[in-house]
């Protein structure tokens, strides 16, 4: 009888007895690695659902905001980049749109997951992939879209202890994981009116997201084009604790079962802004998800499905308000975009 295999959970809780406890972000990492490269996520039976696969209507307003910047560009030869595509779904549906304005760009995918490659190649067939954003061509703009990528990206945590703030740890209490302050005090790197909050208070940053912002600005400094990054965030740096695990569309403990849960954390689109402008390139928003697609004419191409397909009218109604009422993925949801400096404005970012 050979010994059971090793899952993600021993091989984190052997990590932890060899080096003591881990940062929260090398946790995330690891327990997010094993959990996209081992199933597709998505859908009614998988863990969640995403805004392109609740409709059609997002992916094609993606798409027609992009096709609407690139003709005010003047139709240069462009790149369609798409970080974390999921199964494909808001590429398939954005591509479509920007075909129908004329623009057929070659089709490039960061993605990790060799299931989601294998489910995105169906939809996208000819596309490249990539591991990370470094391979993407250099030869041309890039119009880039990002849709809950980032949230997927590790957090570090710091949190303030009874002696001051600390870096967010997690410990093997054999048989459960279990968060701790831990590490060198980290008050002198707080702002001010951050320092003083009450024991038990957390700020969560994110290297690795900042790192492939200021990467994106770049790109979109020196090659021109334009990125729409929409995500659950906020406009940060805040106190909050936003380190969430969810499985089978239901809330669980983000610490229990690393790798078989999605680890989610909300993201800081005003530090992201701020790294892709650090760069050189120019920054919109955020605006409310909501409010974005509202502009974008999401009522009108639901009356046009709709009309199309009557027994659907229902249906199509449902998803609109899932993606844009104010209690539902509206307001939490938000759209930040990021163009090369000499590129037009972008559409329906104003106010
Ligand atoms: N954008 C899709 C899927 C969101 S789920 C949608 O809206 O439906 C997150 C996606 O990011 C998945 O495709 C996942 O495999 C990918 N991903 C997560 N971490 C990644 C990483 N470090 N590098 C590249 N892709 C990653």
């Amino acid at each position: 009888m050979g010994a059971a295999p090793l899952t993600c959970a021993d091989a984190i809780a052997a990590a932890i007895a060899i080096q003591g406890p881990i940062p929260v972000a090398h946790f995330m990492a690891a327990a997010n690695r094993h959990y996209y490269t081992t199933r597709d996520p998505l859908g009614v039976a998988g863990d969640f659902t995403t805004a392109p696969e609740i409709s059609q209507m997002f992916g094609e307003l993606v798409g027609l905001w992009l096709a609407d910047l690139w003709l005010r560009a003047g139709k240069p030869d462009v790149h369609y980049v798409e970080l974390g595509p999921g199964r494909g779904t808001l590429a398939a549906d954005a591509l479509r749109a920007m075909r129908s304005a004329g623009l057929e760009p070659p089709v490039h995918l960061v993605e990790t997951s060799p299931a989601l490659r294998e489910q995105q190649l169906k939809r996208c067939p000819g596309a490249v992939f990539h591991d990370d954003v470094d391979s993407l061509p250099d030869d041309r703009p890039l119009l880039i879209v990002a849709n809950e990528f980032f949230d997927a990206l590790p957090v570090r945590q710091l949190v303030r202890a009874a002696n001051g703030w600390r870096e967010r740890h997690v410990a093997w209490a054999n048989p459960v994981f279990v968060p701790v302050a831990s590490g060198p005090p980290l008050d002198d790197i707080l702002p001010q009116e951050l320092r003083e909050a009450p024991p038990g208070s957390i700020i969560e940053t994110s290297p690795a997201s900042a790192a492939i912002a200021r990467r994106i600005g770049h790109r979109l400094a020196t090659q021109r084009g334009a990125a729409l990054i929409i995500d659950y965030g906020y406009e940060g740096p805040a106190i909050g604790d936003t380190l969430q695990a969810v499985r089978a569309h239901g809330f669980a403990n983000p610490f229990e079962e690393p790798g078989e849960r999605d680890l989610t954390a909300h993201v800081d689109l005003a530090t992201l802004a701020e790294a892709a402008r650090a760069e050189g390139a120019s920054s919109f928003g955020p605006v409310d998800q909501g409010a974005w697609l509202e502009r974008m004419g999401i009522g009108a191409r639901a009356e046009r499905l709709s009309a199309g397909a009557p027994a659907r009218c229902d249906e199509i109604a449902a998803a609109v308000a899932r993606l844009t009422a104010p209690d539902q993925m509206g307001r939490l949801f938000k759209a930040l975009a990021l163009t090369a400096p000499d590129w037009p404005q972008p559409a329906r970012f104003e106010g």
